[in-house]
């Protein structure tokens, strides 16, 4: 039986406790992106990740009796009792697979990277654009590795445009070609999306339909459930702890400066 009120989560996810419950009530999704040491003047620092912290969290989830599940295997029948998760990457950072790579084996957990086709081997572009620093991203032996450790490869756009800012023509193409150009590279099918940035609208959402994915994950965040549509999994952010004392005497300091 569920409760009447559900008491309000953490905005992300650094350890089980807090999520147990929710998590008990549908197929919840994690988010990654970057793992590892965060290099200096990084202006995104939630996006990363450390390793100790990471291959906790997967340990954690193993203990606790979890099994890992990719989108491609999430149906609407998944309930509770089956306690799985799954474990997603955005972007295709070479940290994320340096660091991710044995944790997963340890746990036996299998994950999906989302890929943006049209930088593999580079850089990412999107954000060095916008001042962010500079990481690598997957080259195609990399990726490779990947899928020969059991893991698999999803899209994310050609170029990881925010797709209902450019025009729909362009989003298409955007769309079906990083979905074309992975399985020409890789040799596998590719069903899974991710809307970059969880950018997303009806019209997007139609042409990833149209151009045949049948799931994609957002940023929105709650566990999916019977009524959740394929096409708009939610998922949960993983982030390091931010609540030390620091950080509350900081926040503190904050409130009560006149
Ligand atoms: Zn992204």
């Amino acid at each position: 039986m569920q409760p009447l009120t559900t008491p309000k989560l953490p905005q992300y996810y650094t350890r089980l406790a807090p999520f147990a419950g929710e998590f008990a009530t549908g197929s919840p999704i994690l988010t990654y992106h970057k793992l590892g040491p965060r290099p200096l003047r990084v202006r995104l620092k939630g996006l990363y990740l450390g390793e100790a912290l990471f291959r906790r969290q997967m340990h954690e989830l193993k203990e606790a009796g979890y099994r890992s599940f990719l989108p491609s295997e999430w149906s609407k029948d998944l309930t509770n009792s089956s306690q799985s998760i799954a474990i997603t990457f955005d972007d295709g950072l070479e940290n994320a697979l340096k660091y991710s790579v044995e944790p997963l084996r340890e746990t036996g957990f299998r994950a999906i990277q989302f890929l943006v086709p049209g930088l593999i081997g580079k850089e990412n572009a999107w954000e060095i654009a916008e001042g962010e620093a500079r990481e690598r991203l997957m080259d195609a032996p990399q990726i490779r590795d990947w899928i020969a450790a059991g893991h698999a490869i999803g899209a994310h756009t050609c170029t990881h445009p925010h797709l209902t800012r450019i025009p729909l023509a362009e989003a298409r193409k955007e769309i079906l070609a990083s979905r074309l150009r992975l399985e020409d590279q890789f040799g596998v099918p590719i069903r899974d999306f991710c809307y970059p940035y969880g950018d997303w609208n009806p019209d997007v959402r139609s042409l990833v339909e149209e151009a045949g994915f049948t799931t994609a994950c957002t940023t929105e965040s709650g566990v999916n459930r019977q009524g959740t549509d394929s096409l708009a999994l939610k998922r949960f952010t993983a982030r390091y702890a931010s609540r030390n004392w620091r950080n509350v005497l900081t926040g503190l300091q904050r409130l009560l400066r006149p």
